[in-house]
């Protein structure tokens, strides 16, 4: 095992790792910008190394840096968290190359789920089902409009390198084939600099299901169930619940035993998750995330597992410590994600806590890196903390975070708490009947 791992992340998942690797006797060592200093991560770790000014490219995402940081504290294994360099096969490539170890799968898994047609041809390979569209890439314009009329308006046009919500354009009809073709690829080339685009058919009503997986890198894998992330706002999750609402026993079976086998051939290592739209009882596959996500909590609390433990197990090429058959549902669990955001247009708002008071009893959790008289720096994202509740079964996962809400103080910053507040006093949030566009109308009706 090692002795000392650096997490080349910050705010509450940096906190995460520090947590789970004190629990397991690791040393933890933070990173941070110059915009950071005064971090809880910085605090909580048992050391910190300061890798560069406020914008991210020359810190959380600069290779040098975070590989000196590693050379001078001696830490031998790096987690990335999410986002930053979390799926940056590159990177990943780097870090091997300094004998370091990557906490996470290898650089090629991240190379062929990093770009959607690959992973999608990939997937479809392993049995996996997935969405009707072309096959690969779309040249031009016209290839796109003959596509259209093959599988039906509505349809989305996607960048291959899309991630993040961007780079996807809906067309209704073969009236908006053309904007919507040219504005994919205008956003793929600008964002990420790839202009390739594919062609899937809109589904309507789906409800976004991911199951989580996790690999030994040894051909071993199982899965976690699903989660329920339907309830968001422009492709961005902001409400997630495991187990799904609309998921029988069955269909997890069914769909997990898919996701596990696909992942098991490939000798995937670490977590990772397969992203499904679901519609009509059927599973369509859009993206797999090389890493952990910000709603792996929910999965946690219903499986009672610790995925950052083993996260850093197998990457020092220990076996899981359960087996699918130890992985039994207990309750449910539900996250909702705190941003610094002032409503309605979710406008970023940072600036200084004058007081925070974090919710607790029976059920709670609060991953947050806030204290009183903190300042959030303008320069990251505005997720400053996600409440996490589990209860017996969902009405009693409702009741406790409505109550936990209530308890939760976040001053001196406009929050995302109110939006929560009003969407629990909801009949579609409490019955669970709901599908990906829901918010958006919720949205636009009520803010
Ligand atoms: P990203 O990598 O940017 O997160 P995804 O491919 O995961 O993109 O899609 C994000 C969201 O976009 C989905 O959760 C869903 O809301 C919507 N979406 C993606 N593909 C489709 C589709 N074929 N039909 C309807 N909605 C879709």
């Amino acid at each position: 095992m090692f002795d000392k791992i650096l997490i080349a992340n910050r705010g509450e998942i940096a906190l995460r790792v520090v947590r789970a690797a004190r629990e397991m006797g690791i040393k933890s060592v933070a990173v941070h910008s110059t915009a950071d200093s005064d971090a809880m991560h910085v605090r909580m770790a048992d050391e910190a190394i300061c890798i560069g000014p406020p914008s991210s490219a020359q810190s959380y995402l600069s290779f040098p840096a975070i590989i000196s940081a590693c050379e001078i504290t001696g830490a031998q294994a790096i987690h990335p968290g999410y986002g930053f360099l979390s799926e940056n096969a590159a990177f990943v490539q780097v870090v091997e190359d300094h004998s370091l170890t990557f906490i996470g799968p290898t650089a090629e898994h991240i190379r062929i789920m990093g770009d959607k047609i690959t992973a999608k041809d990939t997937m479809k390979a392993l049995g996996v089902p997935c969405v009707p569209g072309s096959d690969g890439g779309v040249a031009s314009l016209a290839d796109a409009q003959k596509i259209g009329e093959e599988i039906g308006y509505p349809v989305i046009i996607k960048a291959t390198a899309g991630g993040g919500g961007r780079g996807m354009k809906v067309a209704q009809t073969a009236a908006d084939m053309e904007k919507a073709y040219l504005g994919a690829r205008q956003e793929g080339k600008a964002a990420f600099g790839n202009d390739e685009v594919y062609i899937e058919k809109y589904l309507t009503t789906p409800r976004h299901i991911e199951i989580q997986v996790f690999g030994d890198g040894k051909g071993n894998a199982v899965h976690l169930g699903e989660r329920d992330c339907s309830l968001q706002r422009r492709h961005q999750k902001v409400f997630e619940e495991a187990p799904g609402p609309a998921i029988t026993p069955e269909l997890r079976a069914r769909i997990g035993k898919v996701c596990a086998d696909a992942v098991a051939k490939i000798n995937y290592i670490g977590a990772g998750t397969i992203e499904f739209l679901f519609e009509n009882d059927e599973f369509y596959f859009i993206e797999m995330n090389t890493r952990l996500q910000v709603e792996h909590p929910v999965t946690e609390n219903i499986f009672n597992v610790d995925l950052v433990r083993e996260q850093i197990r197998v990457a020092a090429g220990l076996p899981m410590s359960f087996t699918q058959d130890d992985l039994t549902i207990d309750g449910h669990s539900i996250e909702v994600r705190i941003n610094a955001e002032q409503l309605p247009d979710f406008r970023p708002c940072p600036g200084r806590i004058t007081q925070y008071h974090a919710p607790g009893g029976l059920g709670v959790r609060m991953d947050s890196a806030l204290y009183d008289g903190y300042s959030i720096p303008p320069y990251y994202d505005s997720l400053i903390g996600k409440l996490i509740v589990k209860g017996r079964d969902r009405p009693e996962a409702l009741a406790r975070l409505a109550r936990a809400l209530g308890e939760l103080i976040v001053d001196g910053v406009d929050t995302t708490i109110p939006l929560f507040h009003a969407l629990l006093q909801e009949e579609a949030v409490q019955t669970g009947d709901y599908n990906i566009h829901w918010l958006e109308h919720w949205l636009e009706q009520n803010l």
